[in-house]
This record gives structure tokens, sequence and C-alpha cells, in this order.
């Protein structure tokens, strides 16, 4: 792997890591007790084809291997810290959205479910970073475009966090969050 490759699994890694954290605060009383659980074996599969995603999962050794039969997914959730396919933060269940307690949260949520998605866009033509399936082309994504849209997810990120009531010296901009997903006009 070369420098630059490894330098953008580790920044992919640790921005996952603030997502996850960020939407376990939300969902993990949800899901926790959820009896039909939305992870499926097919989404999980995706780690096995995905250069970018091996990548991630061999740096932060999983707990538990991945299983034929159960894919990642344990009693106690996913095993996967960090190498989840993005379309893992992609759900929208209607228990956790419901709950949520009004329609800037809903808005926030919905843009904190495209974050992990976001940053591996367009990463070699129209291509995602995790639909390269070959390690010679994974060496060819265009980094600029990965750092800045690292940059733009971070920015929307901290903007969430702040406007959910957590301490940041920068006071959060709406523009960020609606670069990601414009804000419906009943929200402006
Ligand atoms: S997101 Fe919803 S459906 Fe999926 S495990 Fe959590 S509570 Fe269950
Ligand atoms: S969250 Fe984990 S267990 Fe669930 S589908 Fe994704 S990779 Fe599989």
């Amino acid at each position: 792997m070369t420098a630059e490759l490894f330098r953008i699994v580790s920044h992919y890694a640790a921005f996952e890591r603030a997502v996850s954290r960020h939407m376990s605060l939300i969902c993990k009383q949800f899901c926790s007790i959820c009896r039909e659980v939305c992870c499926g074996l097919e989404y999980c599969r995706e780690t096995t084809v995905s250069p970018f995603l091996k990548s991630l999962i061999s740096g932060a050794r999983p707990a538990k291997a991945f299983c034929p039969e159960q894919g990642w997914l344990t009693s106690a959730g996913c095993a996967l810290t960090v190498g989840r396919p993005p379309v893992c933060y992609q759900f929208s269940c209607n228990k956790i959205v419901n709950a949520l307690p009004d329609e800037h949260c809903r808005y926030h949520f919905q843009v904190l479910s495209e974050l992990v998605p976001y940053i591996g866009k367009r990463a070699l033509g129209s291509r995602h970073l995790v639909e390269i399936t070959d390690l010679r082309r994974l060496q060819q994504v265009k980094f600029e475009r990965f750092d800045k849209r690292l940059r733009q997810a971070w920015n929307a990120l901290n903007a969430i966090r702040c406007l959910n009531g957590a301490d940041h010296p920068v006071a959060p901009k709406l523009a960020d969050l609606s670069r990601i997903i414009p804000m419906p006009g009943s929200l402006i």
C-alpha cells in the first residue's frame, strides 16, 4: 500500500469512528433491544470484495472473524468498529426517526447517515472508494478530492454535534449541512 493510500485509510477510519460514536448516542437505545435488526449478509459481504474496506478492517483487528452465515453480526451487534460498508450508515429506521423530537433533528440525522458514504464518492471517475475492487486502481484514486470531501464531512459532523449541544469552538454553519443534503424548504 502506498503512503498516500495508507494516509487516507487512517483518516477515513478516524472519521468513521467519530460518526459511529455520534450515531450510537442516538440509535443504541433502539438497536440494542431490536428484534428485527436491519443488518443483512448481503451488506456484510461487501467487505470481502472491497480492498479499501479490507484495509480498514485489518487495521482495526475486529474481535470476531467474518462468518459465512452471519457476516459481521454478533449477538451484541456489528463486530466492526470501522470498515462497515457505507450503506450500513444509510439506514433510516422509522423507530429511530419517529422518536426524534422535531424536523430539525430528523434532518440532522439524515445528514449524519450520509456522511460516511459522502467521503468516498467519485473517488475514481464516478466510482465510490469502496466499489473499486482492483488494488492497482485503488492507488489511482483522486486523493485531493477525497481530502476535500473529508474536510466537508468533518465540518458537517461538527455542525451537527454543535447543534446537538456539544461544545465546539466554531459556530455551526448550516451551509455545511446543506452541502451533504439540501435543507428542506420548511426549515429555512
Ligand atoms: S436501525 Fe432500526 S431496524 Fe435496524 S437494528 Fe436499529 S432499531 Fe432495529
Ligand atoms: S452493520 Fe455490520 S453486521 Fe450490520 S450489515 Fe453492516 S457490516 Fe453487516
